[in-house]
């Protein structure tokens, strides 16, 4: 699990005045070599007011929290698309089989968008209601706090910044011969920006 640290603030405490992102205005801020490529595409839909033009076969595999503040700017024939809670695909076992038939499909481009005020930073407080949810469905109380506890790790991060690093990193070490773009939305703007980590991975 990612550490926090007094150095930097949370993307949950403060989006707007942390420096730990890098906004994306033109296609020159992006790096060289998602130009020309899907990633671009996806990038230009959201900040460059460049809507992805529809095309036959899927280009690019989405990756993301479920987040209802966040829907992808994409149009339909473009992208794979998988969201889980925190958008965390290597922490859900098993996922690579969609990757594989993804990857089958001719898709080489990835983007794994993270996102400010993820719930998925407050489990530990929100338990109660997990195992809540889960017990008015029918599940035993004990079996649903039993299935809270035994799962909540998986999917709780510390801040959204860190956890979207240590994902990228997993996700390289998968996936070796595809492009993997991290980038980071502002739930307020819509608007993607690049994470200052993503310096040391050029
Ligand atoms: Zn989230």
């Amino acid at each position: 699990m990612a550490r926090k640290s007094d150095d930097h603030l949370s993307a949950t405490r403060s989006f707007k005045f942390n420096t730990r992102l890098k906004p994306l205005f033109a296609r020159e801020d992006l790096p060289e070599r998602w130009l020309d490529s899907p990633i671009e595409e996806f990038i230009a839909a959201h900040n460059f007011e460049k809507p992805v033009e529809e095309g036959t076969t899927p280009k690019l595999l989405v990756v993301s929290c479920i987040e209802f503040r966040f829907m992808p700017q994409i149009p339909r024939n473009f992208a794979y698309m998988i969201r889980t809670a925190g958008g965390r695909i290597t922490q859900i076992p098993g996922s690579e089989f969609a990757l594989a038939y993804i990857l089958a499909n001719g898709v080489r481009h990835i983007v794994t968008v993270g996102h400010n005020d993820c719930g998925m930073t407050k489990v530990e407080a929100f338990k109660p209601r997990l195992v809540e949810a889960l017990a008015e469905q029918g599940w035993e109380q004990d079996h649903a706090k039993n299935f809270v506890e035994a799962h909540a790790d998986r999917f709780a991060i510390d801040d959204e910044i860190d956890a979207l690093e240590s994902e990228y990193v997993r996700m390289r070490s998968l996936f070796q011969k595809v492009e993997i773009a991290p980038l980071f939305v502002s739930l307020s703007s819509s608007r993607l920006h690049l994470p200052s980590w993503f310096e040391k991975y050029k």
